[in-house]
């Protein structure tokens, strides 16, 4: 009886027999998927239908095999990572979403190929902004095989309304963590997206732009793109507000429209616009009624410093790592010091006399 044959009498995992090689690629034919993976979408909030289906949903990896064995994980996930386009979002009402913790695990970044981050444009200080800028200064250290990133800014300046804060400048964190990104040359084609009417601040396309291009160049094998794209906000618009597409085209239009650098800029406008907005909801801070310049001074500072992130550093060990949202840990008392961390060393000299110095002689 052959091996095989023995194998399939004996219900036998039939994957085991193949040679290495052979099963690396079932892998990599089995992980790709060949269309974008989204991670978050639902939650995200408007997307174009044409990009992404709320109905039907977006494409699924086949995930089972890696919770087969240790080894066929090992052999598969390089292939999840590397062969497939990642998607990630953040949640509802700028809530860190899908980047609460990092949505790919450290070890696993030098996979990566080609990503995508889609952030809800919200105050630097938001955890949002913060956990996605830090996410993206990880891959700068991290993925070393980085070679697309594609990241969106998105408003809701049309729907829930609740991140007033929708212009991005250049302190803020995922902004700060794109300008990084670009000086290491850590990614080789970068497209940076403005969503729903959201925006980057005056100059900062060109900025990043030009950043790129002194720091490697342009060619066919690297470059920086911008584009524009909307969800077409409800019917109570005759034509969109962002893309100014009459209703009855919406169906047909493309997801993005190519621009320019300074396509994703707000112009002066459009900022003087959002700052009145956070005055007036008390978002900006330092407003002074008596001095409105000084207010503004403080509000909108370009140097600002993102906090240090340190969620997972300041987790106690021995916790569980899976939290729901708002849930905190029930038992975190001060950890006591077993009895047995109490013996201490015995010290030489409590077995040999030191010899004083006058005994030498
Ligand atoms: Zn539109």
């Amino acid at each position: 009886m052959s091996t095989i044959a023995k194998a399939i009498a004996n219900k036998e995992d039939l994957l085991r027999i193949f040679p290495t090689e052979i099963r690396l690629m079932i892998f990599k034919e089995l992980m790709t998927v060949d269309k974008d993976i989204y991670r978050g979408a639902r939650s995200f909030g408007p997307l174009d239908s044409n990009e992404y289906d709320l109905v039907e949903g977006g494409a699924e990896v086949p995930w089972q095999i890696l919770f087969t064995c240790q080894q066929y994980h090992d052999e598969a996930i390089p292939y999840m990572y590397s062969e497939n386009t990642l998607i990630f979002c953040t949640g509802p009402a700028g809530s860190p979403g899908m980047f609460r913790k990092f949505p790919v695990k450290r070890k696993y970044m030098k996979y990566l190929r080609d990503v995508g981050i889609y952030f809800r444009a919200d105050a630097p200080a938001g955890k949002g902004s913060q956990r996605v800028g830090h996410f993206i200064n990880a891959l700068t250290l991290r993925a070393k095989n980085l070679n697309e990133l594609f990241v969106m800014a998105a408003s809701d300046r049309y729907f829930e309304r609740v991140c007033p804060w929708d212009i991005v400048d250049g302190g803020h964190p995922v902004a700060k963590a794109l300008e990084n990104m670009v000086l290491a040359r850590a990614v080789k084609f970068l497209t940076i997206r403005v969503h729903d009417g959201a925006k980057f601040y005056k100059d900062w396309g060109y900025y990043m732009a030009q950043t790129f291009w002194e720091n490697g160049g342009q060619d066919e094998d690297r470059n920086i793109a911008f584009q524009r794209s909307c969800s077409c906000p409800p019917l109570i618009y005759p034509e969109c507000p962002v893309c100014l597409m009459p209703t009855l085209l919406r169906a047909v239009k493309p997801v993005v429209f190519w621009v320019g650098p300074d396509g994703i800029e707000a112009n002066e406008e459009e900022t003087m616009n959002m700052q009145a907005d956070l005055f007036e909801l008390g978002i900006l801070p330092g407003y002074d009624d008596d001095d409105e310049e000084k207010g503004l001074e403080q509000g909108l500072k370009q140097d600002y410093t993102p906090i240090e992130d340190e969620e997972e550093e300041a987790r106690k060990a021995f916790s569980s790592t899976i939290f729901a949202p708002e849930q905190k840990l029930k038992y975190r008392g001060v950890i006591k010091a077993p009895q047995v961390w109490k013996f201490r060393q015995t010290g030489i000299k409590e077995y040999m006399k030191p010899v004083e110095d006058d005994a030498y002689l």
